[in-house]
Parts: C-alpha cells; sequence; structure tokens
C-alpha cells in the first residue's frame, strides 16, 4: 500500500511568519505534527511519502503515486484542503480526510471517500481493520478521550528537518477550563490526557539523534493541566536529559495565566530549557472575561502577571480579544496601553469569532447571530456573528489597537523592555551561516530600508553594550516586527 499524507497550504497569518521565514532562508515554521504521528500509526509494511504544501508543491505524479491520500488541517487551511479533494477525484485516487477542520466540519466536504476523525487512536484501528476486511465505512468517529500511553513516535524522517524553524512534540491533550470562544474541550476533553516521562524522552533522543537542534514547541493547548505530574514527574526528567545533552533544545509552549502563580513551577521549566509560553489573556474587562467564563483570569493584576514570568526567564506572548458582549467603547485604548505597559511583544490581538464546536457558537446559534463559518484567522478583521458593538465602530478600534503597537517607535519600545527585564536560561548556541544572512539582511531591509531603522539602530546600541546575550534575541524580534507590520499592512 502507498501512502501519501498531505498537508495543505496555510496562507499568510499573523502565526505563519512568512516575512520573517525569508530572513533566515527557511520555507515555513513547523511541519504537520499530526500527519507525521498517523503516519507512525499505520502498518510499518506499508511506503509513506508526505508533501507540506508549505514546503514542496503537490504534483498530479504524487497523487498518482499513491493507493490512499491522507489529509490533514485546521479551519485556516480549508480553501486548499477543497483544492486538494477536488484534485484528488479528478484523478480518481482514495481519500481519507481526518484531523481538526474535518472533525468539526465534516459535513460540509464532498468528495472524501473516508473521514476518521477525533483522536486517531480512537478511529484509525477501526478503519485499518474495516479496510483489511475490504468493507471501510464512510465515517468513523468517537466521544471516547483514549489515553496515550501508546501514540508513537512521530516519523520525522518522512520530512527534511532544514525547510522549518522549529519542530512540534505533543505532551498533553485537553484542558480543564472551558471558555466560551475554545473549541478544546469539545476535541480533546477537561480531562488532561498525557504521555509519560518515557514517551517523552523517547521523542527528544529521536530528534536528537535525527540531527535536530534548537527550538522545540510543545503544542499542547494548556501544557499545566496537570501541574503536580509536572513538577514531580516530567520536567526533573527534562532537567537531567538537558543537562546530559548540555541544553540542544529550548522549549516553548501554551498555559493558562495560574503558571504566574506558581514559582516552583516557573524555575523548573526556565531550569528545562524553556524560554517563552503562549498566554490567553484575551482582555482587560472584568465584565468580558466572565462572559467567556475566564474565569482564571480574573481578579488579577495581569500587568505583574506577565512581568513576573518574564523576571523568571518566560518570555510571554499574548492573545488578545475584542469584540465581547460586555466590550466598553474604551475597551481599544484598554488593551492598548495594556500591552506597551506588559511588555508583550508579540501580541496576537483579533477579533472575538465562534469556532464550530466552542460553546460560543451555540449560543450565539441559538441567539439567532451566527452570519457563517470562522475563517480561522484571528486576525483578518472578520467576525463571524453579529456583535453587540456597532461592527464599524469594532473594526476601526480593533484596527486602532493594531496600529498602536506596531508602529514602529511602540514596537520598539516594547521590545527594549522585554529586554529589560528578560533573562532566559542558557540553550546551546546553534550558530549556522544563516544567522549571518539574516543579520546581513536585517541591516538592509531594517536598518538602511525600513522605516523603522533609528529605533532599529538604537536597540541594537543598547543591546550589545547593556546585554549583548540577548543580541540574537533582540534581532530576531526586530525581524518580527517587519513580518507584523507587513501581514497588517501597515508598510
Ligand atoms: S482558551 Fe485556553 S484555557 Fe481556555 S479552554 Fe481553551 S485551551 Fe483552555
Amino acid at each position: 500500500m502507498k501512502i501519501l499524507m498531505v498537508s495543505p497550504d496555510h496562507p499568510e497569518t499573523f502565526w505563519s511568519f512568512k516575512y520573517a521565514l525569508k530572513f533566515v532562508s527557511k520555507k515555513a515554521t513547523e511541519p504537520p505534527l499530526g500527519l507525521l504521528t498517523i503516519a507512525a500509526m499505520l502498518p510499518g509494511e506499508w511506503e509513506k511519502k508526505l508533501i507540506d504544501m508549505n514546503v514542496t508543491k503537490l504534483r498530479n505524479d504524487d497523487i498518482e503515486w499513491a493507493d490512499m491520500v491522507f489529509l490533514s488541517g485546521m479551519s485556516i487551511q480549508r480553501e486548499s484542503a477543497r483544492e486538494i479533494i477536488e484534485r484528488c477525484n479528478k484523478l480518481d485516487t482514495v481519500l481519507v480526510a481526518g484531523g481538526p477542520l474535518f472533525t468539526a466540519e465534516f459535513m460540509e466536504f464532498e468528495g472524501v471517500d473516508h473521514f476518521v476523525l477525533n483522536d486517531a487512536e480512537a478511529t484509525l484501528p477501526l478503519f485499518l481493520e474495516d479496510l483489511e476486511n475490504e468493507c471501510p465505512e464512510h465515517i468513523y468517529t468517537s466521544s471516547e478521550f483514549p489515553s496515550l500511553k501508546n501514540t508513537p513516535v512521530p516519523m520525522w524522517e518522512l520530512i527534511d528537518m532544514k525547510n522549518y524553524t522549529t519542530l512540534d512534540i505533543q505532551y498533553s491533550r485537553g484542558c480543564p477550563f472551558q471558555c466560551e470562544f475554545c473549541d478544546i474541550s469539545t476535541l480533546f476533553g477537561r480531562k488532561i490526557r498525557t504521555k509519560s516521562k518515557e514517551q517523552v524522552i523517547t521523542e527528544l533522543d529521536r530528534l536528537y539523534t535525527l540531527g535536530w537542534r534548537g527550538g522545540i514547541f510543545i503544542v499542547d493547548d494548556n501544557f499545566i493541566g496537570n501541574k503536580k505530574k509536572l513538577k514531580r514527574d516530567i520536567l526533573p526528567a527534562l532537567i537531567k536529559w538537558q543537562e546530559r545533552k548540555r541544553y540542544p533544545f529550548a522549549f516553548g509552549t501554551e498555559a493558562s495565566i495560574d503558571l504566574s502563580d506558581d514559582d516552583e513551577l516557573m524555575i523548573l521549566m526556565k531550569t528545562a530549557g524553556f524560554n517563552s509560553v503562549f498566554i490567553g489573556i484575551e482582555t482587560t474587562n472584568e465584565d468580558s472575561l466572565t462572559e467567556c467564563s475566564k474565569i482564571h483570569n480574573k481578579n488579577r493584576d495581569l500587568v505583574g502577571c506577565v512581568k513576573k514570568m518574564h523576571d523568571f526567564g518566560l518570555l510571554v506572548k499574548g492573545g488578545f480579544i475584542v469584540g465581547f458582549d460586555n466590550d466598553p467603547p474604551t475597551i481599544f485604548n484598554q488593551l492598548s496601553t495594556f500591552i506597551q505597559e506588559s511588555g508583550v511583544v508579540t501580541a496576537m490581538v483579533g477579533l472575538l469569532n465562534a469556532p464550530r464546536g466552542s460553546k460560543l457558537y451555540d449560543r450565539l446559534d441559538g441567539e439567532d447571530r451566527l452570519i457563517k463559518d470562522f475563517s480561522g484567522d484571528n486576525t483578518d478583521s472578520s467576525i463571524n456573528f453579529i456583535p453587540r458593538m456597532n461592527p464599524e465602530k469594532l473594526v476601526n478600534g480593533y484596527k486602532q489597537i493594531i496600529n498602536n503597537i506596531y508602529e514602529p517607535k511602540a514596537y520598539y519600545q516594547r521590545l527594549r523592555q522585554l529586554l529589560v527585564n528578560y533573562n532566559p536560561v542558557k540553550i546551546k548556541s546553534n550558530f549556522q551561516f544563516r544567522n549571518i544572512g539574516a543579520f546581513f539582511k536585517s541591516i538592509l531591509f531594517l536598518g538602511i530600508l525600513g522605516k523603522e531603522r533609528l529605533y532599529f539602530w538604537r536597540l541594537l546600541s543598547w543591546t550589545v553594550f547593556k546585554k549583548p546575550q540577548l543580541f540574537s534575541l533582540a534581532l530576531t524580534y526586530a525581524i518580527y516586527g517587519f513580518h507584523f507590520r507587513k501581514i497588517f499592512k501597515l508598510d
């Protein structure tokens, strides 16, 4: 059996880092972890190929080579997925689809032979068994949240690692919280399911043996869902492994803001080599936090929480949302001020949207306020429901925040504030010639041609004299600023 795994094209977005990738001569940020894991769950004797369309073109020859095409993606990849389905149908190749996009919206897709939905640990074995008995069904679905104990090591050998800036691993699925706009507890459940420390270490060993050094993103939606296990089991094992290998990896992940309440956990994470964490801060307006059930963010000094994490060596990337029913007209100024004061350089501000599977989707459906499907791009100024605030005012206010925080002066001010507070763990330097290339490209595009040139040179000089160990971070974030301005069309 020949299997072609296809990851659809990912359009330009905030997180695609498309304009930053050119500086480091990479093609994409991360490979498709889901498909690499599925590949490892298929029979060993089957021949497998993977095409990530963000890196390589999908040719008709590739589709014709395969007995079956396996397709997976997220809602942002919807349009490219439709084109792939059409091409497979034209070439008469059997198509199997799964992953978050199809689990939420399979009824919207025609031309797929078999849907293998929800967690593959529950549904893929059933499909494979029926396939062997020559009676595969159209849809495989499950309400079970299976254990990850037998989830195999992803088949990273199917990709060329050199094309990516970061590789991903997954340690857990699920989140104990129930934010109204989020579909994670529907998709993965509220009970945290985790891999064992042996599984995690085996995955790190595999990446190390394959030659990977540098960034690893742990894709869990809330890495700290089970703090006890992390502190007792996982992080001590990671620390031992990193020390033994002399810190080849720098970790990033996503977590809820209660991480800032737990000094012991932050110290362990820093010692294990974590240097960044994405936090859903969402809003500074308490009534909006109540509205969306983001209870763990309520009654907090949010600026203090962010600064504390920076102090502990965890650089905070923040998610923010406007468009809640309870947002006052002053929310745009409030959020701009908060982002500047807290020093969250990577601030993903989006308009509220309701993905299928979220409680918000059901509420708005009941209130007859839904207009269309969520585009999957949090920052494209689209809204899939009728907001309480005047839509024009809302979109204009949103654009005002983007302008306020990403215009060069404010951006570089924030970046400098971060560098003042931030104390990361030392990761083994992975110097490559493309770093020199990135340096010279940034001199040209930011330091000579860029409208930020004055701020760029000031920042580099300040960093060289005050915090030379953070020079590479300063340069990286200057390049990110270039990407953000392009994405928001501010340049
Ligand atoms: S937004 Fe974050 S904290 Fe809230 S339910 Fe989703 S994953 Fe959990």
